[in-house]
């Protein structure tokens, strides 16, 4: 079989984006586009090995030591949808569930012998992760020593490392990280700065009691055994059946804003744990296990025509205009699609039902087409500039290889200059020299229309009507 390039550039595009993520400190893209590229890829190749890697990939580079996993700390499949959801139940053997919230954080492990929390290792890749002990110490409603009066605690414990939006605002007044990067940031650090206003939320344990594994009956049982020994829990309930879990996600859903830190659904257990082990796992991921994450960040609409946004360096950028739409409780009507590759790629053309997230941190955008009617209509690329005539190419890269960004190559575009002017007048900075004023000049000298349709200079009729 030919190698599909859309698998190539999607495993490069998640590939890319953790490290990143992991490793730069600036990461390329927003956690929901990213969960929208896996996504993507499972759709397309649901046994793709890129789809097996958890966490970060292990580098020379970071500060830390590394550090080896006594019990390797898999991952959930997610689901999106009720119908997704019923559908995992159905095979999870219907049982009562065991639901809980699921905070946007990173996750670790705690190592205890006797009490004594001798080491803490981050996921890492599941294997590998690093030794974050002197950072842990200082975790709240972490115990340096677990324990009950009949004797310490000798296991591994795996919990949910977060910063709440109190500490947030405390750390990054300016909001420049959102708090889950935030708070890894400070988990990675070497010397514990700040690791006092983390917080951990423990969801699993294995214990050793006398040398031998200790047996828990259900999920429930080893929460209990968890706070009993001081750990902090996360919110969470039993479902003692499916009806109850979807009640507990609308409800979490709901009132996701009264929640202190940030989550991002609920995770699901089958509540009897030897039913649980009989599932088995693929790929590290338990199927007794799920997240549910919250859809609010995604809905379907109708892209209806595309504009393209001009700026000083010429630049010719596709913007989405949608069939207005409510997300996450704002209207959204317009979508960035970066450039016209992304057009290709998604095949994307005017009337195309689309699915458009918007997440905490991102501007909407489209990550899919849902639906291609019969009267789709084909998205032209410019082959001249909307705002000129002029001759357009590809932008040479820093890389100097020829990019993904279109641009005019008129030098007196009348475009270029209106997007120059308007960014000298802002470097000016000049009190009273604002917005106001600017437009007033704009408009004064009727170039106005710093946006203009393409359907309405590639095509003799706006579409649709
Ligand atoms: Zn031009």
């Amino acid at each position: 079989m030919m190698p599909d390039p859309r698998l190539d550039e999607l495993r490069n595009l998640i590939l890319k984006a953790k490290h990143a993520y992991y490793y730069s400190g600036a990461p390329i893209m927003s956690d929901a586009e990213y969960d929208a590229l896996e996504d993507q890829l499972r759709l397309l190749a649901p046994e793709d090995p890129v789809l097996a890697l958890v966490g970060a990939p292990v580098s020379g580079a970071a500060m830390l030591t590394k550090a080896r996993h006594a019990i390797p700390m898999g991952s959930q499949s997610k689901v999106n949808a009720e119908e997704e959801f019923r559908q995992w139940h159905l095979k999870a053997g219907g049982g009562a569930l065991h639901a809980s919230l699921k905070a946007d954080g990173a996750s670790a492990a705690a190592y205890y012998r006797e009490g004594r929390l001798v080491q803490a290792i981050s996921r890492g890749d599941g294997t590998l992760g690093e030794d974050i002990t002197a950072n842990a110490l200082r975790f709240q409603g972490l115990p340096a020593w677990a324990g009950t009066p009949e004797g310490g605690f000798t296991g591994a414990v795996r919990f949910e490392v977060i910063l709440t939006l109190e500490n947030w605002s405390r750390v990054d007044p300016q909001g420049r990280k959102n708090p889950r990067n935030a708070g890894n940031g400070i988990m990675g650090r070497k010397h514990g700065h700040q690791s006092d206003l983390l917080t951990s939320y423990a969801f699993d344990l294995d214990e050793t009691r006398a040398g031998q594994p200790v047996r828990f009956a259900t999920e429930g049982d080893k929460a209990q055994r968890l706070a009993a020994l001081g750990f902090n829990l996360i919110p969470q309930q039993r479902c003692a059946e499916g009806d109850a879990a979807v009640a507990y996600f609308q409800q979490v859903a709901r009132s996701r804003d009264q929640v202190p830190f940030w989550i991002d659904g609920i995770v699901l257990k089958v509540d009897d744990l030897a039913t649980q082990q009989a599932l088995g796992d693929t790929a590290g991921r338990p199927k007794g296990q799920i997240a549910w994450k919250f859809d609010s960040a995604g809905a379907e609409t109708v892209l209806e025509g595309i504009l393209v946004s001009g700026g000083h360096t010429g630049a010719l950028i596709p913007v989405a205009q949608l069939r207005p739409v409510t997300l996450g409780g704002t209207t959204v009507s317009s979508a960035t699609l970066g450039n016209f590759d992304e057009i290709t790629r998604l095949d994307l053309a005017l009337g195309d039902k689309v699915w458009v997230i918007k997440a905490n941190d991102i501007t909407p955008k489209i990550i899919r087409v849902t639906d291609r009617p019969p009267e789709r209509q084909p998205i032209p690329v410019p082959s001249t500039c909307p705002f000129c005539g002029g001759s357009v190419r590809r932008k040479v890269t820093t890389g100097g290889e020829a990019g993904a960004i279109l641009g005019c190559r008129n030098l007196a575009c009348p475009q270029k200059s209106i997007g120059k002017i308007a960014r000298w007048i802002k470097s000016l900075d000049i009190l009273g020299i604002g917005d106001a004023v600017l437009n007033a000049l704009v408009e004064r000298f009727a170039i106005e229309d710093a946006w203009i349709s393409i359907a309405s200079v590639t095509r003799r009729r706006p579409w649709p009507h």
